[in-house]
């Protein structure tokens, strides 16, 4: 049996957590391959690691040098390594450290050093042999995930290791730079070492006991997920929650590896497990649906043209402007003679939106292009939904008792879930009638 661990930012933050995070290590012998993050939040207006690296590099490039902003992130390491009591040699490491991001003037480098600076310090902490994921982890020249070579270079690299600490969140890119994955990485590289060594379980350890239904700010009373399949999580971190990477199943997911998320500091808590479709239990949870997230600030443009439908290449031609302008198209909903376009109002800015509603009327010559704005998605998530009748009719039910106005649906094809727009002023009543409808 092998697992691999992966423990977070508040898991790293300081000795007391460390310790906590050792003492799990020990308690189970399969627990061999530990991938690390950057010291994390203390407390709630406390910084991170990874953040205070960003900084850093802003002042190498404003000023040549980074003293002011190391000193801090040098003090709280040394902190650390005093109060574990372990024997390293962490004023060079640091020195060493501060030098390289002086002298690499890179972003994605400067980052990385808290997932190493953490990863050896763990390391040292627990015995255990330091593996940096540099050697392992490549990007191709796209900036993606070079799959093969890096699933061969873990297996091989790790064949013979019995136990090791390995840093999460970076790799190297075809030219042989640093390079991060984007922000929470850390779940990926968790993911890829437990792909490359074969492992049975991923344990994601974490501050929370796993996926919640919903947002507990919104529904502060959300039950926790105890099972759910990979396609769920996908949707329902894509759509904001914020417990896994949303990229972080791919890898596991190929080789069939069920994700343990669990709470450090609760670590008799069961967590939620993520599994793949045929290892799901239905009676495992309560209800139909799993889980309920969204996201705010989207942008509809509702295209009308009569006879739509019988026009070769229209959908093409819409898309084609969209894609002019660099935008990702989230959903697509359409009607008989309507096409609705969901954009990221983010992606809209600095005259975008209007410049491409204008290239839009004259490359397809709608009757109108309608555009909506402040617009809330909401995914209903649930694997069980496909095989049950009146899930759609409990969703809209609940919102019309609740006189929230439906703006757009799209029922995503694999059955899923349930996407609905909303207007951003509904978007927390809309989460939590949907909780109460369902859970
Ligand atoms: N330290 C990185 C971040 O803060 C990566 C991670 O923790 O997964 O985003």
């Amino acid at each position: 049996m092998i697992k691999v661990c992966k423990f977070g930012g508040t898991s790293m933050a300081d000795a007391k957590a460390m310790t906590q995070a050792k003492k799990i290590i020990e308690s189970d012998p399969s627990r061999r391959f530990v991938v690390v993050s950057a010291p994390g939040k203390r407390f709630k207006d406390d910084i991170k690691i990874t953040d205070m690296l960003y900084k850093c590099n802003k002042e190498v490039l404003e000023c040549g040098s980074c003293e002011n902003s190391f000193s801090l992130i040098r003090t709280r390491f040394i902190e650390i390594v005093k109060d574990l009591g372990i024997d390293l040699e962490i004023e060079e490491i640091l020195k060493e450290t501060q030098q390289a991001i002086e002298q690499k003037k890179s972003a994605d480098f400067a980052a990385s050093r808290g997932e190493y600076l953490s990863a050896r310090i763990f390391a040292a902490f627990l015995g255990v042999e330091f593996v940096d994921c540099a050697e392992m982890v490549r990007f191709d020249r796209h900036g993606r995930l070079n799959d093969d070579y890096t699933d061969d270079k873990v297996a091989s690299r790790l064949a013979n290791v019995e136990r090791a600490v390995i840093p999460g969140f970076y790799g190297k890119n075809f030219q042989g730079e640093i390079k991060t994955f984007s922000r929470g990485g850390s779940d990926i590289t968790g993911s890829i070492i437990a792909r490359g060594v074969k492992a049975d379980l991923y344990e994601n350890w974490t501050d929370v006991s796993g996926f919640l239904v919903c947002d507990p700010r919104i529904v502060p009373e959300a039950k926790a997920i105890k099972q759910i399949t990979y396609k769920e999580v996908r949707e329902l971190s894509y759509m904001g929650a914020s417990v896994l990477h949303a990229e972080a199943i791919t890898p596991v997911m190929k080789r069939r590896i069920p994700i343990n998320i669990k709470n450090t500091f609760k670590p008799e808590d069961k967590g939620t497990m993520i599994v793949p479709n045929d290892q799901y239990k239905q009676e495992e949870n309560q209800s139909v649906i799993t889980g309920i997230a969204g996201k705010k600030n989207f942008t509809v443009l509702l295209i009308e043209k009569s006879m739509m439908n019988a026009e070769v290449g229209f959908i093409r031609k819409v898309l084609s402007v969209v894609e002019h302008y660099g935008v990702c198209v989230e959903h697509l909903p359409s009607g008989i003679d309507t096409l609705s376009v969901v954009l990221e109002s983010e992606q809209l800015k600095n005259g975008v939106l209007t410049e491409m509603v204008n290239e839009i009327r004259e490359n397809v010559n709608p009757d109108y292009v309608h555009v909506i704005e402040n617009i809330s998605l909401i995914a209903t998530v649930g694997h069980g939904m496909a095989m049950r009748s009146g899930t759609a009719a409990t969703l809209f039910n609940a919102l019309a008792k609740e006189n929230i106005n439906i703006r757009m649906i799209d029922q995503g094809s694999s059955e899923l879930n349930i996407i609905i727009g909303v207007s951003n002023n509904d978007y927390e009543k809309c989460i939590g009638a949907i909780y109460k409808a369902f859970i």
